[in-house]
């Protein structure tokens, strides 16, 4: 179960009122069940029920089971698409262990609005379900031209453009070890200012998904799939 607050050794972790209603009523736990904790932080904690109630409860933590894992510096960024989807690939970057997710604004993006806390919401799930001990963290709408402005000095660019025939990822020399971001454009793909500037970055490296155009939300999963293999651990 994911919660916000601290977890430590004898800590107590009071219950919201949906938690207490998920795991009393749905999962039908009663005091001194067991529990198991991660808040994306401090690892995951074994705690056990102390206090059970209609609008609340009360866990207190005995020891930790797991510490915190990192997942690699790796940051997704992506034009959100259709919520169905955007939720998609959010899901799927947090399975995949992506350490933030980026929607970004690019000329061709149709959404001009996102619900931050909902796809945030959505990473917890997901973390929750494949038993990781990270929460990623999703963040806001981000223009992707003021994005590149401010781009951070050492971190590679893996820049996914369906034009960019046959040249799949090659990184031979040295992309092991950096921080990375993987860019997913929208269901338009880029512009030709977009990708005039995109090619022309000294961090940017063009990458093929193969010859056929893929949804953005496949290609948001085939790429991680390709960055985890050649320079995942
Ligand atoms: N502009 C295209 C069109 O309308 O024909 C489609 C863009 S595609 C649906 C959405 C995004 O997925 C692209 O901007 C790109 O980032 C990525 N993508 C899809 N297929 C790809 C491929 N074969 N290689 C690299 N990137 C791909």
């Amino acid at each position: 179960l994911y919660v916000e607050h601290p977890l430590g050794e004898e800590q107590s972790v009071p219950l919201t009122r949906e938690q207490a209603h998920y795991l009393f009523g749905v999962m039908r736990l009663g005091p001194g069940a067991p529990v198991a904790l991660f808040n994306g932080r401090d690892g995951e904690w074994l705690a056990e029920v102390s206090e059970a109630g209609k609008k609340g409860g009360v866990l207190t933590c005995s020891s930790q089971t797991r510490p915190l894992r990192m997942p690699p510096d790796l940051w997704l960024l992506f034009a959100p698409i259709k919520k169905s989807r955007t939720d998609f690939i959010v899901e799927k970057a947090a399975e995949m262990g992506a350490a933030r997710i980026i929607p970004v604004q690019t000329e061709f993006t149709n959404s001009e609005r996102i619900r931050q806390d909902r796809l945030q919401a959505h990473a917890i799930e997901a973390a929750e379900q494949c038993g990781g001990t990270f929460v990623p963290e999703v963040g806001d709408l981000h223009k992707l031209d003021r994005m590149l402005a401010d781009w951070p000095q050492d971190r590679q660019l893996m820049f996914c453009d369906e034009a960019e025939a046959g040249s799949a990822l090659r990184l031979a020399d040295g992309g092991r070890g950096l921080p990375w971001a993987i860019l997913i454009g929208p269901e338009g793909g880029f512009s030709d200012r977009e990708r005039a500037r995109l090619s022309a970055l000294p961090f940017a490296h063009v990458v093929s998904l193969g010859p056929r155009i893929l949804r953005a939300d496949t290609a948001a999963v085939a790429a991680m799939t390709l960055w985890q293999q050649a320079l995942g651990d």
